[in-house]
């Protein structure tokens, strides 16, 4: 039998981590690749279409591959008090990941903004959480001058171990492929994602003559500062774990569009939200944010800029569903009423 041990263990010799690195794990990774071939079909081609469902880790987010890096490489040099900014997901994983090391963490909210399976989650593991009246981009500014100034480790995707962590994704999805896909969707926040996605490809690419992608981000369309150009002052979203008006690795974000001959480009939160729907009629739940990158490509696909045929497509959804109930909750019918009587119910299924 061969056990699991996480990201760390399996992918050691190809991450760049110091040696003092000492693994806290919660066994993330090794998310499943899913087909959906009836939804490939609907988007109009004949194509190979995945699902890369990272909101399957420990903490229902990608978050954590990079988290157990950047919380492992702090653990070996002693530290005990960690600190974030974050829109939600990376707030539950640091939680979860300084507890598990027995540390402090500290994490830092747009106030009122975010969604409330990440607000439990954070709290859940026992951090410390400071509401600040402001935007996430405030708040990044914030842990960035008191990681400056006090002992405290940052461990926002700045810190370049939680890219580390992050490019694991790109090895499973080439390992479970056999190569790498045509194209890879995702949605881009803070741009750390897409630029662990795109070094984990390269060095695919570099010791196993693997082909590179072209990488489709996609923003949302009142957040979309890399597609505009220009930071956006009031960035606003449904997809919450998108909404980023000044995006830390926005350039090297444009690096990897620029070099995988990919594209950056703006989704409206309706057709976030279709798209949500979709997936979920696959048996995908996941969160608004997550379903951007596959909207993407189907705005693409429909308006002829993109001919799917024949490819082998990844889309990578981000976080699970259950961060985010209330998108659901708010909008669905409220569910029927019946007496508890079966005629009553025979009733009702005859409607
Ligand atoms: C963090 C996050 C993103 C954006 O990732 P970046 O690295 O900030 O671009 C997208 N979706 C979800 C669910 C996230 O938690």
């Amino acid at each position: 039998m061969t056990t699991y041990h996480g990201i760390l263990h399996r992918y050691r010799g190809l991450l760049d981590l110091p040696d003092h690195t000492q693994t806290v794990s919660l066994l993330e990774g090794n998310t499943p690749l899913i087909p959906v071939p009836r939804l490939a079909q609907e988007m109009g081609g004949r194509f190979e279409l995945y699902v890369k469902f990272e909101g399957l880790n420990p903490t229902g987010s990608f978050k954590d591959r990079g988290m157990t890096a950047a919380i492992s490489e702090a653990a070996g040099r002693g530290v005990h008090t960690v600190i974030c900014a974050s829109t939600g997901n990376t707030a539950a994983s640091a939680a979860a990941y300084a507890a598990r090391a027995g540390m402090r963490a500290v994490v830092l909210i747009p106030q009122g903004k975010v969604a409330a399976g990440k607000l439990a989650g954070a709290a859940a593991y026992g951090a410390q959480i400071i509401q600040v009246q402001g935007s996430f981009d405030d708040a990044l500014s914030m842990v960035v001058a008191i990681s400056q100034k006090l002992p405290i480790a940052l461990v926002n995707s700045l810190n370049p171990f939680r890219l580390e962590g992050q490019k694991t994704a790109a090895f499973e999805i080439s390992d479970t492929l056999g190569n790498s896909p045509d194209w890879l969707c995702l949605p881009v926040g803070n741009a750390g994602n897409i630029t662990a996605y795109w070094m984990g490809f390269r060095q695919y690419h570099h010791l196993k003559s693997a082909g590179l992608p072209r990488i489709l981000g996609a923003q949302a369309a009142g957040a979309a500062p890399l597609v505009l150009g220009h930071p956006v002052e009031h960035p606003e979203t449904v997809a919450t774990a998108i909404r980023i008006g000044r995006p830390a690795r926005g350039e090297q974000a444009l690096e990897a569009i620029e070099q995988s001959q990919g594209r950056i480009l703006a989704v409206s939160d309706e057709d976030i939200l279709a798209m949500q729907r979709r997936l979920a009629g696959e048996g995908i739940w996941v969160e608004p944010a997550s379903a951007a990158g596959l909207a993407g490509l189907e705005v693409e696909i429909r308006a002829g800029r993109l001919d799917p045929s024949g490819l082998r497509i990844v889309a990578v959804c981000t976080g699970h569903g259950l961060k985010d109930p209330e998108i659901i909750t708010q909008r669905m019918r409220a569910p029927q009423v019946l007496p508890s009587d079966v005629k009553a119910l025979e009733a009702a299924l005859a409607q």
